[in-house]
């Protein structure tokens, strides 16, 4: 990804993703370390046997490229791993190594997660390697390891262990591991609903129509002054990507939200930045097919654009990837929102759009969405959630989530079978909510 020149200290960029592991249940207290590699070669790691809940930027371990160490406490057990990586692969500037439990499932089981669940995950991770198991702390370990990085893996599953991640900074390494995860959580929850259907190498390593391309770049152009209902949506999303982001809604590399300014204008969320910090400069504007100079939109901006063109009253769209739904996705089991009222009214019916459609340049798609059905899962890519309102849209989207995980934890506790409402309960709720 493309990064302004980065002024933040490996103390502080290292407090902040460890804080974002801890926070999401991504490690526990005592697993899990962190690194960078600094510009002059000296490593900066997470130290041993210290509180993750309670870690002060003092407290990061600063080993010198002549090995000398600086700090109150030792670091990390699992320095010599770190080390073994950086050695084997030169590009490497960021690690993150933890125990999150969808990954230690596939970890005690000898398999990795196959990334050609979504495009996106593919695309961030690449094929994610395995390292036989070794004693904690030992070279053995790290020669396991490096191994592992020096064939071309950027993510490696630990046996009996964990996994570990590197990037070209610790915020790509960050992203391929919260990618990771997400994707073994999905498969998981897929696994439950029936056969898990991934892509072939073509379809996973695709990229969108939309997505920004050199050959093709987008007309832009240079807006006015912002209205103040402009700046209350840019505000909006911004806070909406936000709770999506801390409901597990989104990660921090999937997920896109826009709303309609007016007939011929909308906004949307920037390519490829980070979902959890985000700031309303950063949204783009589009405007009869030119988008502000100088940004990125993100890549279901040609959907987004179409829909809004054919559906006046849609006002807002959200493409997000909560992990039960998304199950949903990568699965041929039906979500029927015929469970409870609320699912219902929400939800009404949910249809399925094959691989390929979403990708394509907007105009099928809009014909297949509707205000009255706002609900559509994309075969191995998450799904779209329409509304009249960003909070609408929202609202529906954490509807349609609770709904996916309801189904699933009642098929495990029923053998796979559930009670759907039947059709005398839809006709009542139909009549009395006004529905059609
Ligand atoms: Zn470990």
């Amino acid at each position: 990804m493309s990064r302004q020149r980065d002024l933040v200290h490996p103390r502080d960029e290292i407090m902040r993703a460890m804080e974002r592991i801890y926070r999401y249940r991504m490690t526990t207290t005592s697993g899990g370390n962190l690194s960078i590699r600094d510009e002059v070669g000296d490593l900066w790691i997470t130290p041993a046997r210290v509180d993750k809940g309670s870690l002060r930027r003092e407290d990061i371990v600063h080993v010198r490229a002549d090995g000398t160490v600086d700090g109150p406490h030792p670091p990390s057990s699992e320095l010599p791993f770190h080390r073994a990586i950086y050695e084997a692969r030169p590009d490497a500037r960021g690690i993150v190594h933890a125990h999150p439990v969808a990954l230690v499932a596939f970890s005690i089981c000898q398999r990795t997660p196959d990334t050609r669940l979504l495009p996106q995950a593919r695309q961030i991770c690449g094929a994610a390697g395995f390292a036989p198991y070794a004693l904690p702390g030992s070279k053995a370990l790290g020669a396991n390891i490096a191994q592992t990085f020096a064939a071309g893996s950027d993510c490696v599953v630990l046996e009996n262990h964990g996994v570990v991640t590197a990037g070209s900074n610790l915020q790509e390494a960050f992203e391929r591991f919260e990618t990771l995860e997400f994707t073994a959580k999905t498969i998981i929850k897929a696994s439950l609903l029936g056969e898990v259907r991934y892509l072939d190498d073509e379809q996973a390593g695709r990229r969108p129509e939309a997505s920004p391309s050199a050959d093709s770049p987008a007309p832009s152009f240079q807006p006015g002054p912002a209205t103040s209902r402009e700046k209350e949506l840019r505000r909006q999303l911004c806070e909406f990507v936000r709770r999506s982001y801390q409901q597990r809604l989104m990660i921090s590399t999937e997920g896109a939200f826009s709303a309609r300014l007016d007939e011929d204008s909308f906004l949307i969320t920037p390519h490829r930045v980070d979902r959890n910090i985000l700031d309303p400069d950063a949204i783009v504007l589009v405007h009869k097919g030119a988008t502000e100079a100088g940004k990125t939109p993100s890549s279901a901006v040609r959907n987004h654009e179409a829909i809004y063109q054919g559906h006046p009253k849609i006002h807002s769209i959200v493409n997000a990837y909560p992990v039960n739904a998304t199950a949903f996705s990568a699965t041929a089991t039906t979500l029927d929102p015929r469970t409870i009222p609320e699912s219902y009214i929400f939800l009404r019916d949910v249809r399925r759009i094959p691989y390929g459609i979403p990708q394509g340049d907007g105009r099928e798609l809009a014909g297949l969405t509707s205000l009255r059905d706002p609900v559509l899962i994309f075969e191995n890519d998450g799904v779209q959630v329409c509304g009249s309102s960003v909070l609408d849209a929202f609202d529906r989207l954490e509807v349609l989530e609770s709904t996916a995980e309801a189904m699933i934890n009642g098929f495990a506790l029923n053998k796979g079978t559930i009670h759907r409402m039947p059709d005398a309960v839809i006709s009542e709720l139909n009549q009395a909510f006004g529905l059609d």
